[in-house]
């Protein structure tokens, strides 16, 4: 009962995959289990996570736990992965992998921007670690091949890029990575496995932050990374297990409840996305927008080629952003003012570009200069819930006109 099999449907996969009635109660809902021990049977079990393999009984949360199971399990099945590391946040899975695969005098590359919090990383902490970090822009494949060193580890490429919905070609990149003997990491946050599975393009691992889609109602931080199943043993051992990153199993409870209706949301979310796109592009007062599914943004070729579900997420421009995002936080009635995203209400937050560059990316000049063609002075980044798009588009008319 409840058995996926390889040509079900995403919509049976993400309510299926990974669960089953339990074998003792029945009971049709996945259990929560929130034990921290398990009661072990062999008084001469080996206490060390060296020890571990698929067979092992539960011992210990922090080593495996059968919700915490359940979750892995349909995030593999969902990237079409062989096995899935499920941690507490997208920040734990990113340093989990860069913690396993990168040791002293290796180089990575990552895009020239992507997620805040993992810029600062890279910048901050590898260096001490004597790993040196070159940003390029990953949709210029010749800038990505002119990168390449001997010592490039892993590639680390995050498709669309939070928060400017740049683009990176998967397939391409991954082709490039591969022939210089280097892996290529894909966050796929923004994406979800409804729009884009980067394994099947030529990835070697895909990360999440659950907190954001796959959760999908704000109430559950969460991470995880999915790949090759020999790796992700290795990886839990050296870092889920010893690092302790470990998800909370209510949390992967919740998370696995929001990935049951992941397709339909994701369908719901990129229907309202493009309905608001086209509501604003046309807005007297808005300069202009970027979303992958509007022929206007520069790389909606590839978009059609890569996203089967172009997500909810859009940027757009003002005259004077910081004036309007004043005028936002105040006016907005269903919009809430924050960070965070792919939840089902709808968030909206401004972004001055002069902050990105000090605070979060320190762009050289050559970046910079792409960065403001792409994004100006600065973009209010917006993540599309699941209300009604016409009454978000009435909010955002009402809050930009300040009436
Ligand atoms: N990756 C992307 C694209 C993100 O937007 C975020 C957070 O906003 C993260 C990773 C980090 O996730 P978490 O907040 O769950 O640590």
């Amino acid at each position: 009962m409840g058995h996926v099999q390889p040509g079900d449907g995403v919509r049976t996969r993400a309510i299926h995959a990974g669960e089953g009635p339990d074998a003792v109660t029945r009971a049709s809902a996945p259990n929560l289990v929130m034990s921290t021990t398990f009661v072990i049977d062999d008084a001469e079990a080996k206490f060390s996570a060296r020890c571990l393999n698929d067979e092992s009984p539960y011992a210990y949360t922090r080593w495996g736990n059968p919700t915490i199971a359940q979750l892995e399990k349909k995030l593999a099945n969902l990237e079409g992965g062989e096995a899935a590391v499920a941690f507490s946040t997208g920040m734990a899975a990113t340093s989990a992998l860069l913690l396993h695969r990168l040791k002293s005098g290796d180089h990575m590359i990552v895009s020239d921007v992507a997620y805040a919090g993992v810029t600062e990383l890279l910048h901050d902490t590898l260096p001490g670690l004597g790993v040196s970090v070159s940003m390029v822009d990953l949709s210029d494949l010749d800038e990505l091949k002119r990168a390449m060193r001997p010592n490039t580890k892993l590639v680390y490429a995050e498709t669309p890029a939070n928060p400017i919905l740049k683009l990176t070609d998967i397939k391409a990149v991954a082709g490039i990575a591969r022939k210089a003997g280097a892996e290529l990491a894909v966050d796929s946050t923004f994406a979800t496995p409804i729009a884009t599975r980067p394994i099947e393009l030529g990835a070697d691992y895909v990360l999440h932050s659950l907190t954001k889609y796959l959760c999908g109602h704000g109430d559950a931080l969460g991470g995880a990374l999915i790949g090759r199943a020999r790796r992700m043993a290795g990886l839990r051992q050296d870092t889920a297990i010893h690092l302790g990153g470990s998800i909370s199993p209510f949390n992967a409870w919740l998370i696995m409840r929001g990935i049951a209706t992941l397709p339909i949301r994701m369908q719901a979310h990129a229907e309202g996305a493009l309905r608001v796109a086209k509501f604003l592009e046309k807005h007297r007062l808005v300069k202009k927008v970027v979303y992958p599914g509007l022929p206007s943004h520069p790389q909606h070729k590839l978009a059609k080629k890569q996203m089967a579900n172009m997500s909810g997420m859009l940027t757009f421009q003002v005259k004077d952003g910081l004036k309007t995002a004043k005028q936002l936080v105040k006016q907005l009635r269903i919009f809430h003012y924050a960070v965070s995203l792919g939840h089902h209400r709808s968030l909206i937050f401004y972004l001055p570009t002069a902050d990105m560059q000090v605070n979060s990316f320190r762009l050289v000049p050559e970046h910079l200069k792409r960065f403001r063609q792409w994004a100006g002075d600065g973009i209010f980044r917006v993540s599309i819930g699941l209300e009604d798009p016409d009454d978000l588009c009435d909010d955002f008319d009402q809050a930009l006109r300040g009436k």
